[in-house]
């Protein structure tokens, strides 16, 4: 997959400014840039800075304000804060230069592990991992990972898959590589997989869970529920069950919902209580719904029956139904996503 990635993004890469030259400098702006920003919201801000900062001691000698007047509207002000000041000990540590070292990029102010993998990768061609939201995604698909890519031993899991992937290839192409794929290709939503250059051997598409992963549960506090929701059709009627009385929402319908970590736990409770199998078809959307007292975080999955049970209803029978608030939400969220 290393092979046709980097030959995919030679053939296909976006041109952006930062990407017409190698200087650790202009990289590490459009990195710290791009955080919290798109793509197209930082192309003329990059440019702006550049412009005014063309060097790192000009970026360290200008005062706090100046910066922050380039950074106006772009959000986030730490990070122009943080440039700033790593600009000052680059000029006094490092001569001006910025550093060479995976280690000492990664002291620098506002530079977590991605953003030095990044920097490391395409400014030096060091073959460093660069493992954002994007590579978890495509990584957690291609290899059919159904763990949580939320929990950070998920994440350093994947980190060593992307550390043996990039041994001896061109980092810099492979990281960048993956970054287009997750942007344009691999989305969060519906990947286009029909164009994807790694299709032949990705094992989400050829189980069909391109729309079920990757699983990406946040832990939360107390106070909060995470359930697993589940939109169980047959044909053209859903499941409901109805509240029991006495209970939160009492007498009101909703979807069936689960407390536990995925949704192939979910069939698994399901199967237990229903004697009935389930088909994961796809991840609809995550809601939050607040409470007087309590949140609900559902995520929400759309799963297939084999034959009809009892409670299932038509759209017009559901809704001469009272539907609780929180599952109306769910049903939006379904019928958009369909
Ligand atoms: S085939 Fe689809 S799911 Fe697999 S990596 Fe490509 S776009 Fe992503």
């Amino acid at each position: 997959m290393q092979k046709q990635l980097i030959q995919w993004y030679q053939q296909n890469k976006r041109d952006f400014p930062w990407r017409k030259d190698q200087d650790p400098y202009h990289i590490w702006i459009s990195e710290i840039m791009l955080q919290q920003t798109t793509t197209e919201t930082v192309i003329p801000y990059y440019e702006r800075f550049l412009e005014n900062f063309s060097t790192i001691e000009e970026l360290a000698s200008a005062s706090l304000e100046e910066v922050y007047k380039m950074w106006e509207g772009l959000g986030y002000y730490r990070r122009a804060k943080h440039l700033h000041e790593s600009a000052q000990i680059i000029v006094e540590k490092y001569q001006g230069k910025f550093p060479y070292e995976y280690n000492d990029i990664l002291s620098l102010k506002g530079i977590g592990e991605y953003t030095a993998g990044a920097i490391s990768s395409i400014a030096y061609g060091k073959q460093v991992p660069a493992v954002d939201g994007n590579v978890l995604r495509i990584i957690s698909r291609y290899y059919l990972l159904k763990e949580n890519i939320a929990e950070t031993k998920v994440q350093k899991k994947i980190y060593q898959i992307v550390q043996e992937l990039i041994l001896n290839q061109d980092a810099s192409a492979f990281n960048q590589g993956m970054m287009d794929l997750g942007a344009t290709i691999c989305k969060p939503v519906h990947p286009l997989c029909s164009r994807c250059p790694i299709q032949k051997e990705c094992l989400a598409f050829k189980n069909k869970q391109t729309d079920v992963l990757p699983i990406n549960i946040k832990k939360i506090k107390k106070q909060e529920i995470s359930y697993i929701t589940g939109i169980i059709t047959y044909q053209d009627k859903y499941l409901l069950i109805q509240n029991p009385p006495g209970g939160l929402l009492e007498n009101f319908y909703g979807f069936v919902q689960y407390d536990v970590e995925s949704p192939y736990s979910f069939v698994s409770s399901f199967q237990e209580k229903y004697h009935q199998d389930l088909i994961i078809q796809a991840h609809i959307k995550d809601i939050k719904h607040v409470f007087s007292h309590r949140t609900w975080f559902m995520h929400v999955y759309h799963f297939v029956l084999e034959h009809e049970i009892e409670g299932m209803y038509t759209l017009e029978e559901i809704e001469a139904l009272p539907l609780s608030t929180a599952h109306l939400k769910v049903l939006k969220a379904y019928l958009k996503f369909m």
